[in-house]
């Protein structure tokens, strides 16, 4: 779907700030932060700023177009792939990567009886192949 598909199904009025932070998460599955965001469009759109940027994903997130992801204690990192998956960050570079797994069925978990869960947040931790291979090396 496209970026004003998109927001429109959400509810969110399209304009033209909301359409192209909408279309870069679309196009770019790394997990951007705010300032990637901000860096990538300010060339052409002069008046955004930062905060436009983050209130703009966080209206996202709220209306549950985009997900926040917890897994940089440094950067709130956001993502534009709907589809229920983990991820892994390295610790040495701070790449993330989408991790396709088999969820366990939440209703089983202990705990979780009873609630209703709208979201599940997968997170690996460790040394991606090239950072693992410079560390053994050296
Ligand atoms: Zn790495
Ligand atoms: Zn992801």
């Amino acid at each position: 779907m496209d970026a004003i598909n998109l927001l429109i199904r959400h509810d969110i009025k399209p304009s033209l700030q909301r359409l192209a932070v909408m279309d870069y998460m679309l196009t770019h599955a790394t997990h951007p932060t705010v300032d990637e965001i901000y860096h990538a469009l300010a060339p052409s759109i002069p008046t955004l700023s930062k905060t436009t940027v983050y209130n703009t994903l966080k209206l996202f997130e709220d209306q549950g177009v985009i997900t926040y992801l917890g897994i940089d204690s440094k950067n709130a990192r956001f993502d534009g792939n709907m589809k229920p998956h983990g991820h892994f960050r390295c610790k040495e570079c701070g790449s993330i990567y989408d991790v396709w797994s088999e969820q366990p069925a939440v209703e089983k978990l202990e705990g979780l009886e009873d609630v209703t869960v709208t979201e599940v947040h997968t997170y690996y931790k460790g040394y991606c192949k090239s950072c693992h291979a410079k560390i053994v090396t050296n």
